[in-house]
């Protein structure tokens, strides 16, 4: 048995200073009923608690750190950066460079504003979309989740699936009367939105893959026929690639699906395990943000050097050939968990999409929200007591993804495998 004692008493500590003793709700492990762990310290697939306990990462700063924890390189260039200053306020080298490599690899993006986090990204490009269009109606979809901003938290997954709340008390019923919802995948739901408010709609926002409800990838057609509904009737088509921005392919999920935005939320990868955001797309319709347009939008700290200048050294290291390379660990992941499954008789559906991974404890084709909520939670929370005790750290909600870095070896893989044997031989005895 591992000793979480120093955990524990450190959870104690932080407690009572802030609610629920974390600075985000999931961090809080109350859906798996145990203590938070806290880490100290990590280095490529692996991090270590302050008990000294050691584990192959699957959370990654909750997907971030594509190249693992600590890459070398992005240590260097942040000690640099730092030493020389952490935040001036002033126009900055990196922001240019994380800028034309951004611009170079998200199809969509012409011109990109950095902002400090993926909800910052999200708000703004709704601003936006709504400044633009001069209509006030959002397209959101169920279980998704597009940071906490007051129009998005409305039936949103992450956190809030996890913890089964109901849309968020404060959010005005002025604001949330605008946003419209319909489930992932339903393309006839969505058609009868656009016939009754298509005039109405500035913009769809969608995550080209969910990636928290679990992980979800679109059904053939349905990206499609957002980008020609929104066309036709005069609305933005908005990727939130928050998450799936250079996870799900190196020119991101609109890459790899071949369906191009009018706009696109970042985050996460780009700012190298910094806090970043950032949202982009085409000139004419960027044009519009202050000083050049009029609609508003600014950050003390938005595009601060150290930020920069993680993401920069990230996607710099980043090739297109890691795409084959996600692929092959997460097929042997997902064959592994299968096989497993079948010996235990678990229940269970593995979705992939690049480098993000979904297991769901349900026997049903996961394709929306409901679908994913068919998962069997009891069963989840064995099993991952029974990962997090043999050194395998996943996200601590069957609501979250799994992910995958550079570092990630076959080896990691086959641990985890083996790990999950375990864990669901344990679930079969329970
Ligand atoms: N959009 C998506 C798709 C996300 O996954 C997240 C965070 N998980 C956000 C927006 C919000 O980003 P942040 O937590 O940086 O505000």
């Amino acid at each position: 048995m591992m000793n979480f004692s120093k955990s524990i008493e450190a959870f104690k500590e932080a407690r009572p200073l802030m609610p629920g003793g974390v600075n985000s709700p999931v961090r809080a492990f109350r859906s798996v009923d145990m203590n938070p762990i806290f880490m100290e310290k990590g280095k490529g697939s692996r991090v270590t608690d302050i008990d000294g306990n050691d584990y192959i990462d699957y959370v990654l700063s909750w997907g971030p750190l594509i190249l693992g924890h600590a890459n070398d390189k992005v240590v260097s260039i942040i000690k640099e950066t730092a030493e020389k200053g952490t935040s001036f306020g002033t126009p900055h080298k990196y922001e240019t460079e994380l800028a034309k490599l951004v611009i170079d690899r998200v199809p969509s993006v012409e011109v990109v504003r950095m902002v400090n986090s993926g909800t910052e990204a999200t708000m703004s490009a709704l601003r936006l979309a709504r400044g633009y269009t001069g209509r006030d109606l959002i397209l959101k979809f169920e279980g998704s989740y597009h940071g906490h901003g007051d129009s998005l938290l409305i039936k949103a997954g992450s956190g809030v699936a996890t913890l089964g709340l109901p849309d968020s008390p404060g959010v005005p019923v002025g604001v949330a009367k605008n946003t419209l919802t319909a489930p992932y995948n339903g393309i006839d739901e969505v058609k009868t939105i656009f016939e009754k408010f298509g005039d109405q709609i500035a913009g769809v926002i969608v995550e080209p893959v969910a990636g928290n409800m679990g992980v979800v990838p679109p059904l053939p057609g349905f990206l499609e026929t957002l980008r020609e509904l929104t066309e036709t009737h005069g609305a933005l088509l908005i990727f939130d690639e928050v998450m799936t921005g250079f996870r799900v392919a190196y020119h991101c999920a609109q890459g790899y699906y071949n369906i191009t935005p009018d706009l696109t939320c970042l985050g996460k990868v780009i700012g190298g395990g910094l806090p970043v955001g950032a949202y982009g797309g085409k000139r004419e319709i960027m044009e519009n943000i202050a000083p050049d347009g009029p609609i508003y939008q600014a950050g003390t700290l938005s595009g601060n050097p150290l930020a920069m200048a993680a993401g920069y050294m990230t996607l710099s290291q980043l090739k297109p050939e890691d795409d084959l390379s996600f692929r092959k660990k997460a097929d042997r992941l997902a064959e592994g968990y299968n096989e497993a499954a079948r010996k235990y008789e678990i229940p269970l559906t593995v979705n992939q999409a690049g480098s993000m991974i979904g297991i769901f404890f349900t026997n049903e084709n996961v394709i929306n929200y409901s679908t994913a909520k068919t998962a069997n939670l009891d069963y989840f929370k064995t099993y991952f007591k029974s990962m997090i005790e043999q050194g395998i750290s996943i996200p601590p909600s069957q609501f979250e993804g799994l992910f995958l870095s550079t570092e990630h070896s076959m080896d990691d893989i086959e641990l985890t495998i083996q790990a999950a044997e375990k864990a669901f031989k344990s679930i079969r005895e329970t």
